[in-house]
């Protein structure tokens, strides 16, 4: 028959395992956490490199119909001087002219501004936008396999959980209950007793209770409550590497 101390420390080990796999999902799910924060972000930036372009371009358009009006305007002026009867009609109409001359030439650098803007944001659009979409696409792809992960390290603890209850089932229900309190307050609940001493605080072992713990017995440590056991195997490779 299997010693209860044996039986205990394979649900220490399984403990680890599982405390070890909590901490991996939780790492996980941060990472997945920030990751998700950044699509909205790169999404957002691909909005704007869009709008800017819809923008120069209607910009363009406005400022290109305003050319044609004054164009427009210029072309019937021009003919009403042909029909002109007096001087002060005539300098009347030359002067409304020169001043939509004038509009039309500010203009002309307005357009050349707005079409350099519109190139400068299709070029924009151009170089910047597939790499965003790329960068959301391996987000995504990542969050899916990260998603995985968690689903196998929770099948995985599962596992470990139906492992632990068979171990448990062979435990008397006081020692498990006394393992369980320990296994709150300590990471190493059982400890072995070495050179008849608590191997985790060093305390010494009456020599009735090393007897005890020779019979594969369990024993508290009067001092440190860790429970106790012994094993001989382990003692002598222990002393072996010790030397
Ligand atoms: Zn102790």
């Amino acid at each position: 028959m299997t010693p209860l101390w044996q039986n205990l420390k394979q649900l220490v080990a399984l403990d680890q395992k599982q405390k070890t796999i909590l901490s991996q999902i939780a790492q996980i799910e941060q990472e997945a956490a920030e990751d998700n924060l950044m699509i909205p972000e790169l999404q957002a930036t691909i909005n704007e490199i869009k709008q800017a372009v819809i923008d120069a371009k209607k910009n363009v358009d406005r400022q290109e119909l305003n050319a044609n009006n004054l164009k427009a305007q210029e072309t019937s002026k021009k003919k009403a001087l042909d029909t002109i009867k007096n001087q002060k009609q005539y300098e009347a109409l030359e002067k409304e002219l020169s001043s939509i001359l004038r509009q039309i030439s500010e203009l002309d650098d307005t357009i050349v501004k707005a079409w350099h803007t519109l190139d400068l944001a299709r070029k924009k659009e151009e170089t910047e936008l597939s790499g965003l979409s790329k960068k959301i696409e391996a987000l995504q792809t990542d969050a899916e396999e990260k998603e995985k992960s968690i689903n196998s390290l929770k099948q995985e603890y599962q596992t470990l959980e139906q492992q632990k209850e068979e171990f448990s089932s062979k435990i008397p229900p006081e020692w498990l209950s006394k393992y369980e309190r320990m296994k709150d307050k300590v990471s190493d609940p059982i400890v072995p007793a070495i050179n008849d001493s608590c191997s985790s605080c060093y305390y010494s072992v009456p020599s009735q209770d090393m007897t005890r713990l020779k019979r594969n017995a369990i024993l508290p440590c009067r001092s440190c409550y860790r429970l106790l056991y012994h094993d001989q195997e382990e003692e002598k490779d222990l002393k072996e590497a010790s030397f």
